[in-house]
């Protein structure tokens, strides 16, 4: 048998958000301390969600998602069992901003109602083309009472401290 993430003894992390604002590339800073231009995208284009396996340092599986619209619905099933989601949005994109406001829905609906979420402005190194400034993203974050970084997974900026930020969370909660 597999483990039982509803033990809470083994916590299941989920990165969330539109396809390209950078989930995969924020997971590989992370692990690999490195960016790899380039989408990878196509490596999760099933639409499952995909787990990177088990983080030691934070006591927890993440598991990433592709985030198209059509793959909603597969999507569903795994936000019952999660108990922190770090949802992103990308800086220099719009939609995908606007879009948060969906995915929260989504989230509450779906999710257990402790879920930690955490609220990502990433790709914050592309100044030039910035299109969401910083207080928007704190305005909505505070909005729906969730903690906010901007992250750069380009740069790394941030990138250990949210996913830091998100296993104290669950460790208090343990
Ligand atoms: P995903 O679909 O959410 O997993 O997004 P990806 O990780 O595949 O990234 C989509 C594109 O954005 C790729 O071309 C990445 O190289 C790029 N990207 C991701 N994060 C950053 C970032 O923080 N800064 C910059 N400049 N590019 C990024
Ligand atoms: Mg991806």
């Amino acid at each position: 048998a597999g483990p039982d993430f509803n033990e809470h003894v083994l916590h299941k992390t989920i990165l969330v958000g539109d396809s390209g604002v950078g989930k995969t590339s924020l997971l590989v800073q992370f692990d690999q301390g490195k960016f790899i231009p380039g989408s990878f995208s196509a490596t999760v284009g099933i639409g499952f969600t995909v787990s990177t396996g088990w983080h030691c340092q934070l006591c927890t599986w993440i598991w990433d998602t592709a985030g198209q619209e059509r793959f909603r619905s597969v999507t569903h099933a795994y936000y019952r069992d999660a108990q922190a989601l770090l949802l992103l949005y990308d800086i220099t994109n719009k939609a995908s901003f606007d879009n948060i406001r969906a995915w929260l829905t989504e989230i509450h609906e779906y999710a257990q109602r402790d879920v930690v979420i955490m609220l990502l402005g990433n790709k914050a190194d592309m100044s030039s083309e910035r299109v969401i400034r910083s207080e928007d993203g704190e305005t909505l974050a505070r909005e729906y009472g969730v903690p906010f970084l901007e992250t750069s997974a380009k740069t790394g900026m941030n990138v250990e401290l949210a996913f830091l930020a998100i296993a104290k969370e669950l460790k208090y909660r343990a």
